[in-house]
């Protein structure tokens, strides 16, 4: 009984895993949810939290970093950089490699103007998606940065385009 148990526990931890580890955008715990749903029909959205949590403290997954609406995990986890869309809040991956040490040489440079033992960073470029690239082309200029404006605040990031 007992391992029956256990054995349906690990099941269910491994296709949330496979849905993590599938899908390279990041997704919500909320859209993890419901895509294990369709899988395992009976599955409740505490024991997807649940073991999304112990995924990510195993090291199998990452949680990104607080700062977005919405909790994400990813199923990449190497070190990498994110593109975020500052509209829809689409995350996607950077494909660039840190170059040349430059931003070790800052964390030093920190770590001495500051006095904080610096054990990394978090890099973030902002952006607009593809789609919403193309939405923002049908619209009249002065209606773009108003609306762009109004996402940004509306997510409850403090991100501002430049
Ligand atoms: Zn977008
Ligand atoms: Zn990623």
């Amino acid at each position: 009984m007992n391992q029956e148990k256990n054995y349906r526990m690990t099941h269910q931890r491994e296709m949330i895993l496979e849905v993590v580890q599938k899908n390279h955008s990041h997704l919500t715990a909320d859209e993890i949810y419901d895509r294990v749903r369709k899988k395992l029909p009976r599955i409740s959205m505490g024991t997807v939290y649940r073991n999304l949590d112990i995924l990510a403290s195993c090291g199998f997954i990452k949680k990104l970093q607080p700062g977005y609406a919405q909790m994400r995990f990813d199923g990449n986890t190497r070190d990498h950089y994110h593109v975020v869309c500052m509209r829809c809040g689409k995350i996607g991956d950077a494909q660039i490699e840190p170059l040349d040490n430059t931003l070790e040489n800052l964390e030093n440079a920190l770590g001495n103007l500051t006095s904080y033992g610096i054990f990394g960073h978090n890099l973030e470029f902002v952006g607009l998606c593809p789609n919403c690239m193309e939405l923002e082309k049908d619209l009249p200029d002065d209606q773009q940065t108003n609306q762009l404006m109004m996402e940004v605040t509306e997510d409850g990031s403090q991100r501002k385009p430049n």
